[in-house]
């Protein structure tokens, strides 16, 4: 799942990126309104957290433009504490869910995972696939209950795949999903982790869709 991070205060840009990075997401980070502007229009987020107190322009305006233009990607802003009115108009923009500063790092995380599970029709923090579970809050990955190890990037396409369960998603859609933007993408690469998760998944598992994709599916 690759989020996209606008805050234009240093010190808390790279506390969230190395905490989200941590949690296996892949992290864009924008420090200002204009760049959070053109990234959110042009890559697929999954989710946003944003700042709404921006140079160039403010989170606020950042926001309704997204979704003026049908920008749906979750959306956690970060107010001021004692700003409520903050909170109000950031949610008549179009926020999901918002987060008074100073916060601690697990909440935005929680708040997050919520934000996606949501986005995908899924409810609870534990999501599954026949045998498999995906324990979202720690990252632990079972098969038929027993721990199962996995690589960051086998992990984020998991992650992914598990999110967008009985779709087919495309080899470029993975890719998309799984790298940040100055990563140097390779979507043969996407093939090479599907190999080693067949390998640690059930079989039948993983299908290839011809021509489409790949398709997670729990095997009857
Ligand atoms: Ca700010």
């Amino acid at each position: 799942m690759r989020i996209l991070v606008v805050e234009d205060e240093p010190t808390l840009a790279s506390q969230l990126s190395a905490a989200l990075e941590e949690n296996g997401y892949a992290v864009d980070v924008a420090g200002n309104g204009r760049d959070a502007h053109h990234l959110g229009d042009n890559e697929p987020y999954d989710a946003v957290v944003l700042d709404l107190g921006l140079p160039e322009i403010d989170g606020i305006t950042v926001l309704k433009r997204w979704r003026a233009a049908s920008r749906n990607m979750p959306v956690l802003i970060l107010t001021a504490r004692s700003n409520w009115h903050e909170k109000v108009e950031g949610i008549d923009a179009g926020a999901d869910d918002y987060l008074a500063k100073p916060f601690r790092m697990e909440e935005l995380l929680a708040r997050l995972r919520a934000l996606l599970r949501r986005a995908s029709g899924l409810a609870s923090a534990e999501i599954r696939c026949g045998d498999v579970m995906l324990d979202t809050r720690n990252g632990r990955v079972t098969v038929a209950g027993q721990a199962v190890s996995l690589t960051a990037h086998e992990f984020k396409v998991l992650a992914y795949l598990m999110h967008h369960q009985r779709s087919v998603v495309s080899r470029t859609e993975l890719t998309e999903h799984i790298y940040a933007q100055d990563f140097d993408r390779d979507s043969n690469t996407v093939e090479v982790f599907i190999g080693r998760l067949r390998k640690k998944l059930p079989p039948g598992m993983i299908e290839t869709v011809r021509g489409l994709g790949y398709r997670l599916t729990a095997p009857a």
